[in-house]
């Protein structure tokens, strides 16, 4: 089976520069804790814990004296004061990315604005936005242009994205939001990584005739699931995995097929990408 690669595939620098610390802080302590999974990515969390990663619900879970990193969608400064309270050791990783908007929605909120943030209210980015902003009353979350036109008129309102929308939607709300206030302050905090993985995945299947493609990514990562959506929606058959051995329950799926197209989300790690190529090409 010939295989043809998504050029961009597979873990985005934020990712994989915290996965690089866990296992950097792994060589020098035999534990090291993050609040929440450090990635959606079973596999992968599997490996990590193998080599001693502990992943606590909340800061409370986590022991005295122990070291923790922050992973890379951040975390709201109370949980750094929480931490810090404890006397644990703290490496922070939040992406520098998510970190740029944290401290725009600080720095805007100190400056009096109305903050609204574009995204999901429920993912854990947005809750380390909104914990960064200084006055809680006056800031909050639209995760589409049916909420922004539910905003109320403010003088001076500041807009601050989760960096996985699409900039289609922020270009939208932004033209909504601009006639209900004075003045509006658009942050484009958008991540390249998420919009270069959906365009590869479009790339991949328009211009490399494949008889499908296989994705590969955790079951709960949202990323992986928009690949999906997007390579569904140009009418190419998709199978979406999560490691190499469903491929052995998926056998009919490839009858028929000779070239296959692979995709995998930002929290997808390499190994298993190489370990999936490689079964695909041996079918
Ligand atoms: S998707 Fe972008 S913002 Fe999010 S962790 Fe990856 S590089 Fe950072």
């Amino acid at each position: 089976m010939k295989t043809v690669m998504a050029e961009h595939a597979g873990f985005c620098f934020g990712v994989k520069r915290a996965v690089d610390a866990i296992e950097r802080a792994l060589t020098k302590t035999p534990e090291v804790w993050t609040i929440g999974l450090p990635i959606h990515n079973p596999q992968e969390v599997a490996r990590l814990e193998a080599l001693g990663l502990r992943v606590a619900e909340s800061a409370e879970d986590i022991p005295g004296g122990a070291r923790v990193l922050i992973r890379a969608h951040g975390e709201p400064l109370e949980v750094f004061g929480r931490l810090k309270a404890k006397g644990v050791e703290v490496e922070d990783m939040t992406c520098p990315f998510v970190k740029k908007a944290q401290d725009m929605a600080e720095e805007l909120s100190r400056q009096n604005y109305h903050v609204v943030l574009l995204g999901d209210k429920n993912h854990p980015e947005i809750k380390g936005i909104l914990g960064h902003t200084v006055k809680p009353g006056d800031v909050e979350v639209v995760a589409d242009e049916q909420e922004a036109s539910q905003v109320t008129r403010h003088g001076r309102i500041a807009l601050v994205s989760q960096t996985t929308q699409r900039e289609e939607r922020l270009a939208k709300v932004a033209g909504i939001l601009s006639v209900k206030c004075s003045e509006l302050h658009v942050c484009n905090t958008i991540c390249k990584a998420t919009a270069e993985r959906q365009e590869a995945a479009r790339d991949l299947v328009r211009n490399n005739d494949i008889d499908g493609v296989v994705l590969i990514g955790g079951k709960q990562s949202a990323n992986t699931g928009k690949l999906r959506d997007i390579i569904a929606s140009e009418g190419v058959n998709v199978l979406w995995i999560e490691d190499e051995k469903e491929l052995a329950d998926n056998q009919e799926w490839f009858t028929g097929k000779n070239r296959i197209g692979i995709a995998a989300g930002a929290s997808t790690p390499g190994w298993l990408i190489d370990k999936v190529t490689k079964a695909i090409a041996h079918k």
